[in-house]
């Protein structure tokens, strides 16, 4: 019921060719079984959606338009043709003191304009050497919840992305991934059963072509959310077709 979506997350990365190399590739794919979104820096936004590929933003301002220099704002993204926004990443959370709060805030704006937000969420090493992963995703996804309602996760997409495994090339097991996932669709469906059925959950934390195929195998990991390996074509077209 869920399709499956692989997006990548460009970060501060990227440039016109690697649009051109990347799009070209996926736009040979065509697959009608996998939604793919790519995310470059947002200077590179209009481009991206002038390819045909579903775009996504990195993060948004949670204000409306006015004296917020260096800020973008949600609704000229959507008007620019995006599609997504991630909000709550990691690196914005732990480098640029995004708190629960604001995370909760910028999601809200998103939706306001008709965005799509993949909410990020995800546990520190500490915290996982320390048994807190679930209280902290837990956290992080009440933080929506207590001010939207749950019926905001309608219309949205949640990353589960533990801190220790972005960019580390330590992958969550798919067992342990899997646990996770559970727990927050089941968190989810104690509140409203249908919405937990039909969110999609991607996995994020060095995911690569090895990898892919066991994490979204599993029940509840409907796809992943890319960092590195979305920079190079057939990584990432190897990762999406995984995901078919
Ligand atoms: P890596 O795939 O490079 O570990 O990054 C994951 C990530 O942060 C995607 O948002």
């Amino acid at each position: 019921i869920r399709k499956p979506m692989v997006a990548g997350n460009w970060k501060m990365n990227g440039s016109l060719e690697l649009i051109k190399e990347m799009s070209g590739a996926i736009n040979n794919v065509k697959s009608k079984e996998i939604d793919i979104v790519l995310f470059p820096p947002f200077p590179l936004v209009s481009s991206m959606v002038l390819t045909g590929v579903c775009t996504g933003a990195q993060t948004v301002s949670e204000n409306e338009p006015g004296a917020f220099t260096g800020e973008v704002d949600a609704k000229l993204i959507k008007d620019l043709g995006a599609k997504y926004v991630l909000v709550g990443h990691s690196e914005r959370r732990s480098i640029y003191n995004e708190s629960n709060t604001k995370v909760a805030e910028k999601f809200a704006r998103a939706q306001n304009v008709g965005l799509i937000p993949i909410l990020c969420v995800g546990e520190s090493e500490t915290e996982q050497e320390n048994g807190k992963t679930e209280l902290v995703v837990s956290t992080q996804i009440d933080a929506i919840i207590n001010k939207l309602g749950v019926a905001a996760l309608k219309d949205s997409v949640i990353a589960y992305e533990p801190v220790w495994a972005i960019g580390t090339g330590k992958t969550a097991s798919p067992e342990q991934a899997q646990n996770v996932h559970k727990f927050i669709r089941d968190k989810i469906a104690s509140l409203d059963g249908n919405l937990a059925q039909g969110l999609t959950i991607l996995y994020g934390g060095s995911v690569n072509e090895k990898n892919s195929e066991l994490l979204f195998a599993q029940t509840d990991i409907d796809g992943g959310l890319i960092g590195g390996a979305s920079l190079k074509a057939d990584s990432f077209i190897a990762i999406c077709k995984s995901a078919e």
